[in-house]
């Protein structure tokens, strides 16, 4: 299985068995989930290691990040309150420790929301909108 040009996206997706949502847990390739997905925390690969799958037209966009936000935002607000509420925390240990649970809460479930967004973009075989030239021969 190689390419992912877009002529070959459809043949692809008919060979490919991998789940996007759990290629995109294991944040691994979405037509073979043979090989990472990721060059470092974040960054995206060109294209796949294992089986040369185009990945350079892989754009989430901003979906992940507000999905994290979200997400984040409301767990750390509810983890302060317990933690305060229970425990009686100075807040100066709070804002520690919930500064480094957002911290790494955020990059760890923006890699699974990006790599499941890639996926589901490739599976659905997700482009660009584009215009379709109308016949302009009555004006
Ligand atoms: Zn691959």
């Amino acid at each position: 299985m190689t390419g992912g040009k877009p002529e070959d996206i459809g043949t692809d997706r008919q060979r490919r068995s991998v789940s996007p949502y759990r290629a995109g847990f294991n944040c691994v390739c979405p037509a073979c989930a043979g090989a990472p997905l990721f060059n470092n925390l974040l960054e995206v690969k060109a294209s796949c290691p294992a089986c040369g799958f185009d990945l350079s037209e892989a754009d989430p966009g901003d979906g992940a990040q507000v999905f994290v936000i979200f997400v984040i935002g409301a767990l750390s607000a509810l983890l302060g309150i317990l933690l305060y509420a229970f425990f009686g925390m100075p807040l100066w240990l709070l804002a520690l420790l919930l500064g480094l649970f957002v911290l790494v809460g955020s990059i760890w479930m923006l890699r699974i929301f990006k790599a499941t967004l890639i996926a589901l973009q490739f599976m659905h075989e997700a482009q660009e909108g584009r215009l379709v030239e109308k016949d302009r021969s009555d004006d």
